[in-house]
């Protein structure tokens, strides 16, 4: 459970990015096609937006990067889905087109490039080679994706410790902690949780008008499992039904939807604790979206500037509870 907390520890703020452009829905053909721009460009714009809007404001942003956006296009891959597909013809898509000879939303080595030219003060993560969920994975394929994933990462340098599951939905954590992973991020299972169980109109009740606050747990509560560390979530940014969103939007009342979570921030400031919001870039789709994004991160800085919060990576967090737990 996670727990409120009126201790004197200072502040974090973890931010983590499912960056998965469309291997969150390589299953899910019809609400890629919707979800998506046909060229990933609006895509690609979110993930600079967002990069420049960290660094303006001083957040250190935790990217879980699908294994597979690290290829300029498929090589011998093991697992891919894209090249399964590419031998079968089935599941291509208006998305997907085989026309195409390096897809937009399969690939994204600029992204790449962009994300390891932003600096070491962000961290890059692992959240799947191919998004498959990994409970649906018996051990040898857990640990083919684990593999592919640190195999073609090496090739740039990049050594993911964090581990943001796709979905969600962690297994073989055991795996995980042999292939020197050290953190997790766990989903939203707050008390708030039992909310959802009366309905999404209760949850969106309580999101636009702030009756409970948002879970800020402190380092003490971190407790390692099966080696790793679990770090819960505390917010997915855009769990929000989108029609009701854009309606607010509408009516100049954004800020109205982030409010609770600006106030979990500014809790945290005051009274110490960690709040760890999480989002996808692609869902950074609007104006408005943006413009909420800002304003957070806004109260953030406020703060930050003042000493009252941090921003750091889920394995600066991972570091820093272990000290707690194991003083030199
Ligand atoms: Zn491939
Ligand atoms: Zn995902």
């Amino acid at each position: 459970m996670v727990t409120a907390t009126a201790t004197k520890q200072p502040g974090y703020l973890v931010f983590s990015l499912d960056t998965e452009l469309a291997w969150g829905y390589y299953d899910l053909d019809a609400m890629r096609a919707r979800l998506f721009s046909a060229d990933g460009s609006r895509e690609r714009r979110a993930i600079t937006w967002l990069l420049d809007l960290c660094d303006g404001h001083g957040i250190r942003a935790t990217w879980a990067l699908v294994g597979h956006l690290l290829f300029d296009r498929c090589e011998d891959c093991q697992p891919c889905p894209v090249a399964a597909w590419q031998r079968s013809h089935r599941g291509f898509s208006e998305v997907y087109a085989p026309a195409r000879p390096a897809p937009a939303l399969w690939y994204a080595p600029d992204v790449r490039d962009r994300l390891l030219g932003a600096g070491d003060h962000h961290e890059i993560a692992f959240h799947g080679f191919t998004h498959r969920p990994f409970p649906h994975m018996d051990g040898d394929a857990a640990r083919r994706e684990i593999d592919a994933w640190l195999a073609l990462g090496a090739r740039f340098g990049i050594r993911p410790r964090s581990i943001v599951f796709p979905r969600n939905r962690a297994a073989h954590l055991d795996a995980f902690a042999a292939a020197g992973f050290r953190c997790f991020r766990s989903p939203d299972r707050s008390p708030r949780w039992h909310l959802r169980r009366f309905g999404p109109a209760l949850k969106c009740t309580d999101d636009v008008l702030a009756l409970s606050r948002l879970e800020v747990f402190t380092l003490d509560a971190l407790r390692p499992e099966h080696g790793l560390l679990r770090i819960p979530a505390s917010a997915h940014l855009f769990d929000f039904p989108r029609t009701l969103e854009q309606a607010l939007d509408v009516r100049g009342l954004s800020q109205l939807r982030f409010r609770r979570i600006g106030q979990a921030i500014e809790h945290a400031a005051a009274h110490g604790g960690v709040v760890h919001l999480w989002a996808h870039p692609w869902e950074l789709r609007t104006e408005a979206d943006r413009d909420k994004l800002q304003q957070l991160f806004g109260i953030a800085a406020h703060h930050m500037q003042r000493g009252q919060l941090r921003s750091i990576t889920m394995d600066e967090l991972t570091t820093l509870a272990l000290q707690r737990h194991n003083p030199a």
